[in-house]
């Protein structure tokens, strides 16, 4: 593969060094930057480990480097514990990847919010992404108490505020305001279709300057959401990064439609998989395919890949998709050729999930 060579202001002296500030931007994150360069973005997200060990965290992230622009670090996704975003993201920084920290509105009130957001930023955080969360019904912990006490757009706003005007929700004043670039999810894919970018834009409005969306396996519905929110002018706001993924097979996309609140699946995607010899290599090329018609869609900056329990593809489909177009996401070992380096990983994966226990 050429590579394009990298941008100097990819990097500082080495890797670990802050970014330079540039005008015009909110954060001194990488993700902002590829963005705002007008570079498509890829981000991945990673699956919290339930432990208290660091290495799980490293070995999760290290499938994705060299291939994406952000590593998100979901919050109780589906209302289920697992290791916190906070801490995920607090390591990712030390080792110098760039993490979205992902906050749910449903496990915290403004003050742990707040504090939490100020921590993240001294940590080295530089971006948010803001959710009202899963209600508790949904997770492995259905009597926990909801929180609730905001939303997402509360939250976006609370967020702004303090970074622009540099004061909690009380008025208090920060004196070192949180450098972070806000963002939000959408889902184009749910009913009532006409509502979602009205919504995007209250989102927008609220502060959000990205957008992650939920699976996008109907890339007709999304064409039509694009085409709205281009007509709304939120496309020049906003930057939005589409969501996708892998299905392992027909049983799990049937089960993933059933069961995950916001996920559309349709019909023929289902019998494309059943109509496959090896499914789960279909399920590789259906979201390669995917991200190469929403890369088509005007106003898509990016795409959001959530494979969860099939990381290990990640670098395999952003290869095949050609959406990097020989652009070399960051890595640790600068010198290392990315292709070796994911195959590697892959090989190891492989080798471990057929290692007998
Ligand atoms: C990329 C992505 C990552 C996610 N990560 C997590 C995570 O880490 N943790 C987690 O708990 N959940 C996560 N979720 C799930 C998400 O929080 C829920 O699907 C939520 O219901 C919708 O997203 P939101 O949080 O932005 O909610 P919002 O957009 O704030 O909406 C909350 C719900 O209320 C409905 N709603 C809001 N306002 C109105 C209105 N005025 N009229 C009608 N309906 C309305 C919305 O349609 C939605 O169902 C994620 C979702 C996506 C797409």
């Amino acid at each position: 593969m050429t590579k394009r060579p990298l941008h100097p202001e990819d990097f500082g002296e080495n890797p670990w060094d802050p970014l330079p500030e540039l005008p015009g931007h909110s954060s001194l994150g990488r993700l902002e930057r590829v963005l705002r360069r007008g570079e498509f973005a890829v981000t991945a997200e990673l699956n919290p480990p339930d432990s208290a060990d660091a290495e799980d965290v490293y070995k999760r992230a290290a499938v994705f480097e060299g291939w994406v622009d952000a590593i998100n670090a979901t919050d109780g996704s589906g209302a289920n514990c697992h290791m916190s975003s906070v801490a995920i993201c607090a390591l990712l920084t030390r080792a110098g990847f760039a993490p979205v920290m992902q906050i749910s509105c449903r496990d915290y009130n403004r003050i742990a919010i707040q504090g939490n957001v100020l921590g993240a930023a001294a940590l080295g955080v530089a971006n948010l992404l803001c959710l009202t969360g899963d209600g508790v019904q949904s997770g492995d912990h259905p009597e926990a108490k909801p929180v609730f006490d905001l939303d997402s757009t509360s939250l976006l706003d609370t967020i702004r505020t303090m970074r622009d005007d540099r004061r909690f929700l009380s008025g208090r004043k920060i004196t070192a305001p949180p450098r972070v670039f806000i963002g939000a999810a959408e889902n184009p894919f749910a009913p009532p279709y006409d509502f979602r970018p009205l919504r995007l834009a209250k989102k927008i409005a609220a502060g959000a300057q990205f957008i992650q969306t939920q699976y996008c396996f109907d890339v007709a519905l999304l064409a039509r959401f694009m085409a709205r929110a281009r007509d709304l002018g939120l496309t020049e706001k906003c930057f939005i990064l589409v969501g996708v993924g892998p299905l392992a097979s027909a049983k799990t996309a049937r089960w993933m439609r059933t069961h995950v609140a916001g996920v559309h699946i349709p019909d023929d995607i289902i019998a494309r998989l059943e109509g496959a010899k090896d499914q789960k290599a279909e399920g590789k090329r259906i979201c390669v395919d995917i991200i190469q018609q929403v890369r088509e869609i005007a106003g898509v900056s990016g795409i959001h890949v959530m494979a969860y329990r099939q990381e290990e593809y990640v670098a395999e489909m952003v290869e095949d998709s050609g959406v990097l177009k020989g652009r070399q996401p960051w890595r640790r070992d600068l010198k290392a050729p990315g292709i070796d380096l994911a195959k590697r990983l892959h090989d190891n994966l492989v080798a471990s999930h057929e290692a007998p226990v």
